[in-house]
């Protein structure tokens, strides 16, 4: 019965790959097709003369979705905890303490007594806090019902920015940027040498697992005849496959398969959150005490990863300054760029005299789908399962109804790669009931 289903993955990022290893513990014969040159999609690292670039500020989640999954896969993210002590908040183009502990909350200027004191209420309760009852409210209307208090709302829609990376308040569900910021209470990791450590070990244990990595091969069709799927690629190569796990973008999704879901085409669904960023390698930080800022009148960040891990040659840094940026807006590259770099003038005077690389991409795709409070949050994300047709999944960060970011591509891939070598193992089991070699013990109608 080994390796007698054949699974074929589209993608080759962290919901790809997730998915690939899940598939082959199930005993499934499994294909990753990734269509780069190299897996690990938005978790690549590009490196530079020794600085590791990550796509833009990279924290993974230590106790979200993602966590178990990846603690069962045996990977075992190396990093170290992003540091909250010495955080500043930006307001006005000026510098505060940000709070994020009593001492810091004491010593800020940002915010009035009777502020801290609402803010010290709203934050030690968090962690108890029914996220439930805000499923479906959008977080603007959930920050209003938490507090009346103008400079604390302003706070909190700084830190949803920060653990959601979303500036649509009015649109992301309520429950959802408070489950994030639960989660984010313990604790995220940068990685040492970035994301790709992460896509190395899982690009590892897929092959360790038997699983076939192919590389530069871009999916173009997928067809279905009877039980079987056939993908071809631009080569005109072609993959049959039992069963068929999409973990690419929904856009990539629509070109295979064409129309495939009301859900999926609705506007409603498809809100992206995009985040411009200024990844910056300097031969030396200015001023190696500030290391992280929030933005709370603007939608930006600071952080200089390299002085947790290991992403910078010895005596250089490795900073990002990115922009959160909400729906429809439409700035000029040119003019984030130097709303950019007037941030990193701000927490680093005289940071130019020490640029080794830069780079700057104004449109980077953090997550395909926004959740939603107009669809009831995460759970109102597309299902794992093709609706219309059978044995084909998905994943992604924009798939399934657990957690965001990298945790719902973590989480949707081992669904997806489960679900896809399970539909086949009952597959199995029906053909060789039919021989009499086994009793499945399934209706003889199973749909398959
Ligand atoms: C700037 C930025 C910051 C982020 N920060 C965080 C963070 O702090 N914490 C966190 O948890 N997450 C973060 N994320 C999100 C996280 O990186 C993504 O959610 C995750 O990497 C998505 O993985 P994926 O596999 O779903 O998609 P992708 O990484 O996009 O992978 C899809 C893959 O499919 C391939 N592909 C597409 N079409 C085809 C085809 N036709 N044939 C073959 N292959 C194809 C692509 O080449 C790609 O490799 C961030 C993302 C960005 C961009």
């Amino acid at each position: 019965m080994d390796k007698l289903t054949r699974v074929v993955v589209v993608g080759g990022g962290i919901a790809g790959l997730v998915a690939a290893n899940t598939a082959a513990d199930k005993g499934a014969a499994v294909t990753l097709l990734e269509g780069g040159g190299g897996f690990g999609g938005r978790a690549l690292t590009q490196i530079r003369d020794g600085y590791h670039f990550n796509l833009g500020p990279h924290a993974l989640y230590k106790k979200a979705a993602g966590a178990p999954i990846l603690k069962q896969l045996g990977i075992h993210p190396d990093g170290k905890d992003a540091p909250l002590d010495g955080s500043l908040a930006i307001f006005e183009n000026h510098l505060f303490p940000l709070p994020t502990n009593t001492s810091s909350l004491l010593r800020t200027r940002v915010l009035s007594l009777k502020d801290k004191l609402e803010t010290m209420k709203i934050l030690s309760g968090l962690g108890k806090l029914d996220t439930g009852f805000y499923k479906g409210i959008p977080f603007s209307e959930t920050v209003k019902q938490l507090t009346a208090r103008p400079r604390v709302q302003l706070l909190l829609c700084a830190l949803a920015r920060l653990s959601t990376y979303s500036h649509a308040p009015e649109l992301m569900c309520g429950a959802a940027v408070l489950d994030q910021l639960q989660a984010g209470n313990a604790g995220v990791l940068y990685l040492h040498k970035g994301w790709q450590s992460l896509i190395a070990s899982l690009e590892q244990r897929a092959r360790e697992k038997g699983v076939v990595l192919r590389n530069n091969v871009k999916v173009c069709a997928l067809s279905q005849n009877r039980d079987e799927y056939t993908l071809r690629d631009k080569a005109a190569r072609t993959w049959a496959a039992d069963s068929v796990v999409l973990a690419i973008s929904p856009d990539r999704v629509d070109r295979l398969i064409g129309p495939w879901s009301d859900i999926a085409a609705s506007d409603a669904f498809r809100v992206p959150i995009h985040l411009a960023s200024l990844d910056i390698g300097l031969s030396s930080l200015p001023n190696p005490s500030r290391r992280f800022a929030l933005g709370l009148d603007e939608p930006v960040y600071f952080s200089v990863h390299s002085a947790t891990v290991d992403l910078a040659p010895p005596g250089g840094a490795l900073i990002h300054v990115s922009r959160y940026m909400g729906k429809d807006e439409n700035f000029s590259p040119k003019a984030v760029k130097a709303e950019l770099e007037a941030v990193a003038d701000l927490l680093q005077p005289g940071w130019r005299d020490f640029i080794a690389h830069q780079i700057f991409r104004p449109g980077l795709t953090v997550s395909h789908a926004i959740p939603m409070a107009s669809r009831g949050g995460l759970s109102g994300r597309m299902p794992v399962a093709s609706p219309d047709r059978p044995n084909l999944y998905f994943a992604g960060d924009w798939i399934g109804s657990s957690g965001l970011l990298a945790d719902a591509a973590i989480a949707s891939g081992a669904d997806a790669g489960a679900q896809a070598a399970n539909t086949l193992t009952r597959k199995a089991l029906f053909a060789n009931n039919h021989t009499g070699d086994i009793d499945s013990g399934l209706p003889a109608n199973i749909p398959l």
